[in-house]
């Protein structure tokens, strides 16, 4: 395995995976068999990776915002940061609707499957109706009340409660740098060695990535509904993922504009983030990784990936925000409801919300369509249509979403000086030695 560079040891683990686990579903015990057996390695290896994601936020922001000598610094970073961050988002949905609205897969689907896949997923519905209706019942101003934690030993024991971990970091960092420089000294040096254990402990885990995703995607291959359904709900993967496609399309543009960077470069770079996005469905678990390729391979600076990625785990979903046009569009045209261009305008700016509001973890996305759907007033039973294929769905824009996130850190970087682009010898290593 040493020689070969990490993202494609990954892909062979992929590859592998979804063989044996294709194997193991034709006899009558084999899933039983990877759910027992294979799968647990899975798990261990995601929890690994969640397991870094906290101590990782706190040590990368402290060291980060602290580093910035003033705080005018900060604020034009967080600016520029949010202000792309919804842009790319209102152009992800934007696409959405683009690709919906000129393929209409909703049409293709027959009333009998319609019937057949709302009986057979109605109970899931409901299930991801009811937290969506928590979530609802919370008020606008919900999400500004749970950025700010009342206790912060209680928010770093809940992988969901990143954003407020985010804020106390910063707000930590920010009274780091307004006192005397001799008194931080300390804290600030902790939390420079504290940082580097952390991503040494990244290394460590990366080195068993590639059985971590065969384990993974054999159980998620064993655990998947039948073949046919996937070809009921063909036209909606594929528009899907056309959309998506152009998604990564454009982001590659702007680097290319704002950066002068090669495509081929930043796809190269991040390659095992990418490939850990699809394998695990989680921004957040995949953060690690992304936040070492970015600073490693595409040379963004780590005041700035510390600050750009954690945030936009979290709040920048374009691949979800794109899903979420795409599914409310065809549910609605499932339903032979013709929606009008002033409820698609509210589309954009609900999915762009509600994209920012979803967790980033497996499945948040769908929960979060469900208040799309409200507002759009589409039958919240459509939800029923397209979950059997959710969770493939899901790899594939949880990896647009941490190419959004790694894309947008490389254009903040450059504009404020703070992109190194790495010679071509350090681009190609996976793991290049330590000054
Ligand atoms: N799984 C996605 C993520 O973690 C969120 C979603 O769309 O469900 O980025």
């Amino acid at each position: 395995m040493k020689k070969i560079p990490l993202h494609w040891s990954i892909m062979l683990g992929m590859i592998l995976g979804v063989l044996v686990g294709v194997i193991f579903t034709t006899f009558e015990a084999g899933p039983k068999l990877i759910s027992h057996w294979v799968k647990p390695f899975g798990t261990i290896f995601i929890n690994a990776l969640k397991l870094i994601a906290m101590p990782l936020i706190l040590g990368s922001l402290i060291k980060g915002v602290s580093d910035l000598k003033d705080i005018s610094r900060l604020s034009q970073m967080g600016g520029r940061t949010i202000g792309i961050y919804i842009m790319t988002t209102i152009v992800a949905v934007m696409i959405g609707l683009i690709m919906v609205n000129t393929l209409k897969p909703g049409t293709s689907i027959s009333e009998q499957t319609r019937q057949e896949l709302i009986t057979a997923y109605q109970s899931d519905t409901a299930e991801k109706q009811a937290v969506a209706q928590k979530q609802k019942e919370a008020g606008p101003l919900h999400a500004l009340v749970d950025l700010v934690p009342d206790n912060i030993f209680k928010a770093t024991t809940e992988n969901g409660n990143m954003l407020q971990v985010i804020f106390f970091a910063m707000f930590f960092g920010i009274g780091l740098i307004l006192i005397p420089p001799e008194k931080s000294k300390p804290v600030k040096d902790f939390f420079d060695a504290f940082n580097e254990i952390i991503l040494k402990l990244i290394d460590l885990i990366m080195l068993v990535a590639p059985y971590g995703v065969f384990a993974l995607l054999a159980s998620l291959v064993v655990e998947s509904p039948s073949l046919d359904l996937f070809r009921a709900l063909g036209m909606y993967t594929l528009t899907l993922l056309i959309g998506l496609f152009f998604m990564v399309l454009f982001y590659l543009f702007l680097v290319r504009m704002f950066v002068k960077f090669k495509p081929k470069k930043i796809i190269e770079g991040i390659a095992p983030a990418q490939l850990l996005a699809f394998s695990t469905s989680s921004s957040a678990a995949t953060l690690p990784v992304t936040m070492e390729r970015v600073e490693k391979n595409l040379g963004v600076d780590e005041e700035v990936a510390s600050f750009v990625l954690p945030i936009g785990a979290t709040i920048n979903m374009d691949g979800t925000s794109l899903y979420q046009a795409v599914a409310a569009v065809f549910i609605a045209q499932a339903f032979g409801m013709d929606l009008s261009l002033g409820t698609q305008l509210g589309i954009i700016m609900t999915a762009t919300l509600a994209s920012i509001g979803a967790a980033a973890v497996p499945g948040a996305g769908m929960v979060m369509l469900v208040i799309v759907l409200g507002q759009a007033e589409i039958p919240e039973a459509g939800l029923a249509l397209i979950f059997a294929i959710d969770r493939p769905l899901d790899m594939c824009r949880t990896v647009v979403n941490i190419t959004g996130d790694a894309s947008v850190s490389m254009i903040v970087a450059k504009s404020l000086g703070k992109l190194h682009i790495p010679t071509k010898k350090k681009t190609w290593k996976d793991h290049p030695p330590k000054k």
